[in-house]
């Protein structure tokens, strides 16, 4: 079968691999479309989390935001038939075909009539935006700050459109993703490359002269949805976040670091800030994140900025790597 296998750093090759063979109970999905994450894009710029790509071979095939229907299966699944459509949590998919274990085969998640293939690959994203929004229990009149408009923060934007009317502020260094966002409902956006983000939104609310030490903060819930690059300097996006939350608010940490930070933590403690680690999604809100796509709360399509076909894959890592221009690359194989 074809397949886009990782050699190293930079370097993902569209080749020929051994079709995986079924034991009793396992089925075949031709994957019919895979988003690149950003944790494929840490490994592939930086070589790090391997685990998460299935080892080949020659390398590892990356990808885990899939969809595709059941190509063949060895015995019998209940409830699973050849033709059917799912998605579901698996490593490996950005291949031709994928194999469903027997374990996996317990999770597989139907896609509705109306969602197509490249809908339902944003579903393992849009799990992890609505675990994070979950985790801040966002609450009508409530202001909420997301950092990073990429797949995760917009995510997180239209969860919260879909379940309350919080008031909602953007910042990215994107002027693409910020308009996207202002498309998505965003109330306010701000590019952190025009101006400085703490005294933008400290200022607006006149208590930033007043507590210079620790800011008293105007947003309930801030998101962090950016991270740290290896290459990163200055003040981190973590550190604005603990700034511009309110006393008593939450932090969110839904980004991943790719080195540690050097952080004060006397503001979290001054501030009562409660910090929350997200990390995936439950079963439960992977199935609802797919039933907010299907019932047409969240419209996902304006997020798939790129599609490329299999063979392309390198180019597609590459666009995904252009945060400026890039919001989801899909892989179609
Ligand atoms: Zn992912």
């Amino acid at each position: 079968m074809k397949a886009a296998v990782f050699h190293g750093v930079r370097d993902v090759r569209f080749e020929e691999v051994d079709k995986p063979g079924l034991s009793e109970g396992e089925a075949l999905l031709r994957v019919k479309a895979c988003g690149i994450c950003g944790s494929d894009l840490h490994t592939y710029r930086e070589g790090l989390f391997l685990g998460l790509g299935l080892p080949t071979e020659t390398g590892r095939i990356l990808g885990h935001e899939f969809s595709g229907e059941i190509a063949e299966i060895n015995g019998h699944i209940e409830g699973v038939n050849v033709g059917d459509r799912f998605t579901t949590a698996a490593m490996g998919a950005n291949a031709e075909y994928l194999k469903i274990t027997a374990e996996t085969a317990r999770f597989l998640v139907p896609i509705a009539d109306g969602v197509s293939f490249v809908e339902a690959a944003t579903t393992e994203p849009l799990a992890t935006s609505l675990h994070a929004t979950n985790l801040a229990n966002v609450q009508d009149g409530e202001t909420i700050v997301i950092m990073g408009a990429g797949i995760i923060g917009l995510g997180i934007l239209q969860c919260i459109r879909a379940g309350s009317s919080a008031k909602t502020i953007v910042v990215d260094l994107s002027n693409k993703r910020l308009a996207l966002a202002l498309e998505l409902g965003a109330d306010k956006t701000i590019n952190a490359l025009e101006c400085d983000v703490q005294e933008t939104i400290l200022g607006a609310s006149d208590q930033r002269l007043a507590l210079v030490e620790a800011p008293e903060g105007v947003a309930n819930t801030v998101f962090d949805c950016v991270g740290a690059t290896r290459n990163f300097t200055g003040v981190s996006v973590l550190e604005q976040a603990l700034s511009i939350v309110k006393p008593d608010g939450k932090v969110v940490v839904v980004a991943v670091f790719e080195k540690p930070l050097e952080i004060d933590p006397n503001i979290i403690v001054r501030k009562g800030i409660r910090l929350f680690g997200s990390w995936a999604w439950t079963r439960e809100e992977f199935v609802q994140a797919l039933a907010l796509i299907s019932s047409g709360k969240i419209d996902r399509r304006p997020l798939i900025s790129h599609e490329f076909p299999l063979e392309d894959a390198s180019e597609a890592y590459e666009t995904q790597a252009n945060a400026d221009t890039a919001i989801k690359v899909m892989l179609i194989p």
